[in-house]
Formats: structure tokens, sequence, C-alpha cells
């Protein structure tokens, strides 16, 4: 079989990918809110064949902005990238459940919800797009793509060869040239793309590295996950400010583990 089951008849046949499409699910009223009328209302079909990715994809963003998920970049990103693409077809099915999903090599792709709220953070008090963005842990590709819509630039590192080249494959079709991947070891983060106006790991250390910090543009906002003072892991949110880094240690996560070096 050379396509995914069923999601891109549709889109191929018209020749416009979603990212170029205007995503359905997001409309705003006047009070800047989602309008949840406005959405149509989907069941989702019992297998992967023959659902149409937009509407269940829609679906999803709903259950985000239900689930908290307030920016609407956020949420028109997440409506506009197609999550099935980037897992393996016998998993396409389960692409817009809120779920982690493997990828190979032991590594997981992160669920919808974790990933929206992670980009909701970077973004947090930036008005439009932001800048540069250093992505650590590249995986499968789909944050990634996700940060394309968000950001002017996303440079996204990853230590497996195996996974680069997966994600190399999976974002190639999306011609996202704004997207740069890299084989290497995050912790070093990538001095190329320097300053970034934010940097988002989707690997969890015991601290954060000093050059990610170091790379950390004025006013620039880091959120990893990082193993804290109680001993467990959490999302922590670093800004760089005149003042020094300020930094909030947020919710409990579960993020495979950064590593250094490359395999
Ligand atoms: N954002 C990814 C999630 C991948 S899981 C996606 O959308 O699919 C986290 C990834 O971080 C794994 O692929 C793992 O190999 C990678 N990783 C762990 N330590 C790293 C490091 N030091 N540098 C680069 N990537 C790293």
């Amino acid at each position: 079989m050379s396509q995914r089951p069923g999601f891109p008849v549709k889109l191929s046949q018209t020749g416009a990918g979603p990212l170029q499409r205007k995503p359905g699910p997001v409309a705003v009223n006047p009070a800047g809110t989602l309008a949840a009328s406005a959405m149509p209302r989907v069941a989702l079909a019992p297998s992967g064949l023959g659902l149409d990715s937009g509407a269940v994809r829609a679906r999803m963003v709903r259950q985000l902005a239900a689930q908290g998920v307030k920016d609407l970049r956020v949420l028109d990103a997440m409506g506009r990238v197609e999550r099935h693409r980037f897992v393996e077809s016998a998993l396409a099915n389960q692409a817009y459940e809120d779920t982690s999903l493997p990828i190979g090599l032991g590594q997981t792709i992160s669920k919808p919800n974790v990933v929206a709220r992670m980009i909701e953070l970077l973004c947090q008090g930036a008005t439009g797009k932001l800048g540069r963005v250093l992505e650590i842990g590249t995986g499968c590709g789909y944050q990634a793509a996700v940060l394309s819509q968000v950001a002017t630039e996303v440079y996204s590192i990853e230590r497996l060869r195996g996974l680069h080249e997966k994600a190399r494959d999976n974002l190639r079709p999306l011609r996202l040239h704004n997207v740069h991947l890299i084989f290497g070891d995050g912790m070093l983060a990538y001095p190329k793309g320097a300053p970034y106006s934010g940097i988002i790991s989707a690997a969890g250390g015991d601290a954060i590295p000093q050059a990610w910090l170091d790379q950390l543009g004025m006013g620039g906002r880091l959120v990893a996950p990082t193993v804290t003072q109680a001993g467990h892991q959490a999302l922590v949110v670093i800004q760089k400010t005149p003042r020094g880094f300020e930094r909030q240690v947020l919710e409990a996560v579960h993020f495979v583990p950064l590593k250094s070096g490359v395999a």
C-alpha cells in the first residue's frame, strides 16, 4: 500500500493539503473565544478507513478547547497538521485520540493535549508569530510541523538517526520550508539558529542544560519537562528577562528521557 488508509484521498484529489486549507474548527466569536456552535459535529468512525481526517481533527480541536487550550494560534495549528501522517498506518485510526503513540526506537509522540499545552506555554505573552524556535527531540516530526504554523523558523534536533530520517520522510510531502531538521545532540542546543524566541523539549532531563539558557533570546521562553526538587518530572517554563531567568514549575508529566550523544 503506497498511502496511509483512507485519509489523503479527498485532499490529494483537490491538490490542496490541509495546511493550505482554511481549518474548519476554529471560529472566533466577538468575545474572542471559540464558537462551538460553528463547529461541525462528527461521530468518530470505528476504523481509520474512509475517515474524513479534517472532520476528525475538528473534533480533536474542540476537545482541546474543552480541555482548556485557549490560544487560537495553537488551536488553528493543531487543526491544520494531519497527525495521522506521522504514525504507522496501523495506528492511524488512533491519531486524533488524546493518547501518546509509539513512533519506533522506544520513543513516543506526545498526546495532542500535551503538544498543544506546551506550544501554548511557549507562545504565552507573544503577539503574532514567534520568531526562531528550537525543538529538542524531533521524533516523528509531528510537533515540528505544528510549530511551523506558529513560528517563522523551526530548528528541530534529534539524536537518533532512524527517527531523524523518519521525520524527514514524514515532513517532505508537507513542504514546510521553515522547518530545519538537524541530526545531533540537542543537549548542546543549536548555536547556528540562536538566539531563539522559544525552545521546547520533547524529552526530560534532570536539569535544564546550560546551552539552552545561553541560546535563548531576551524575552524568549523555554518549555521543558524536567525533574524537579520534588523528584518527579514536571513541565518547567523559563523566561529570559532583563532581570534574569524567571522559572515556573507546572504540572507533572511523563516524557521519554533526555539523553546525551547521538545513536
Ligand atoms: N516531538 C516529537 C516527540 C518525540 S519523543 C514528535 O512530535 O514526535 C522525544 C524525542 O527526543 C525522542 O525521539 C528522543 O530520541 C529525542 N531525544 C532525547 N534526547 C535527545 C537529545 N539530547 N537530543 C535530541 N533529541 C533527543
